[in-house]
């Protein structure tokens, strides 16, 4: 089973970093895209990555290269030479993450709209899949992607939109990732309606990790019973051993095993991202 958002570098995860890692391996996860959210991270994640290849009770890292929105005001133009520089790494395996969030505006929508368009320019010369956040956009993330200068592939991850982007994006040809926002009683009304809808060819699984934790899985402390786990700040942490509670939700509403699910969205992972995972 592959996850393919995970921020390995997230502070939540620094005090112990190789447990989960370990933890995830046991709990089948073979698989796991490092998500970079901005141009400093893409170069600890590519250390993480070479690490991961000597330990063999790890997971196969790979990792993304770009500059998420929220941190879209830092990009400069000197960024693109950047970004394609650091993509020609054998363990860089995307563009991004990157995209618009009008939710939060953490950065000025056309900040946003600057750093976005840019990044899909280096994914159109690299021909590397772009990774995609798309939050509240209303449309507007689709629209930068399918201008004249595209992207040769797409992954919309986290989706959590309307049917009607949901067929949008399926239009387009897009893979869609799907979260533990499923399985949030209060919020994951919408998304548990659609899921039904994306093709098996398309559909791949994240836990977006240290967030999102999914809903259904028993409280960490008692899942991992080590004192990180159980610390009060760790509570809500989520991590890629929780994968697996994403998966069943998933695979209940699609009316699919867990099992078949597990392979066919770890064969998604393995074409777009080049993952040799073998499961
Ligand atoms: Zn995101």
């Amino acid at each position: 089973m592959i996850d393919i958002c995970v921020n390995l570098q997230n502070s939540q995860f620094g005090d112990d970093q190789s447990e989960i890692l370990e933890r995830s391996a046991q709990a089948g996860i073979t698989g796991i895209l490092a998500c970079a959210t901005d141009l400093d991270m893409v170069s600890a994640n590519k250390v993480l990555c070479e690490y991961a290849e000597n330990e063999k009770n790890w997971p196969q890292l790979l990792t993304t290269a770009g500059v998420h929105p929220h941190d879209a005001q830092t990009w400069k133009d000197s960024d693109s030479k950047r970004l394609r520089e650091l993509s020609k790494h054998r363990l860089v395996s995307a563009i991004g993450e990157c995209g618009l969030d009008f939710n939060r505006n953490f950065s000025e929508p056309a900040a946003q709209r600057r750093a976005f368009q840019a990044q899909i320019e280096v994914a159109s010369e690299t021909t590397l899949p772009i990774f995609v956040h798309d939050r509240d956009s209303q449309g507007e993330v689709l629209h930068w992607l399918t201008q004249p200068i595209q992207p040769l592939s797409i992954i919309v991850h986290c989706f959590t939109g309307s049917a009607e982007e949901l067929d949008n994006y399926l239009n387009a040809d897009c893979y869609i990732g799907i979260t533990g926002w499923l399985c949030d009683e209060a919020r994951g009304g919408a998304l548990r309606e659609l899921v039904g809808l994306i093709p098996d060819n398309r559909i791949m699984i994240e836990t977006d990790g240290p967030f999102l934790r999914p809903h259904n899985a028993p409280e960490n402390a008692r899942m991992f019973p080590d004192t990180l786990a159980a610390l009060k700040k760790y509570r809500r942490r989520n991590e890629p051993a929780l994968l697996p509670f994403v998966l069943n939700q998933l695979a209940e509403l699609r009316g699919q095993s867990p099992q078949e699910l597990g392979q066919l969205c770890s064969a998604n992972a393995q074409r777009l991202f080049g993952f040799d995972t073998g499961d």
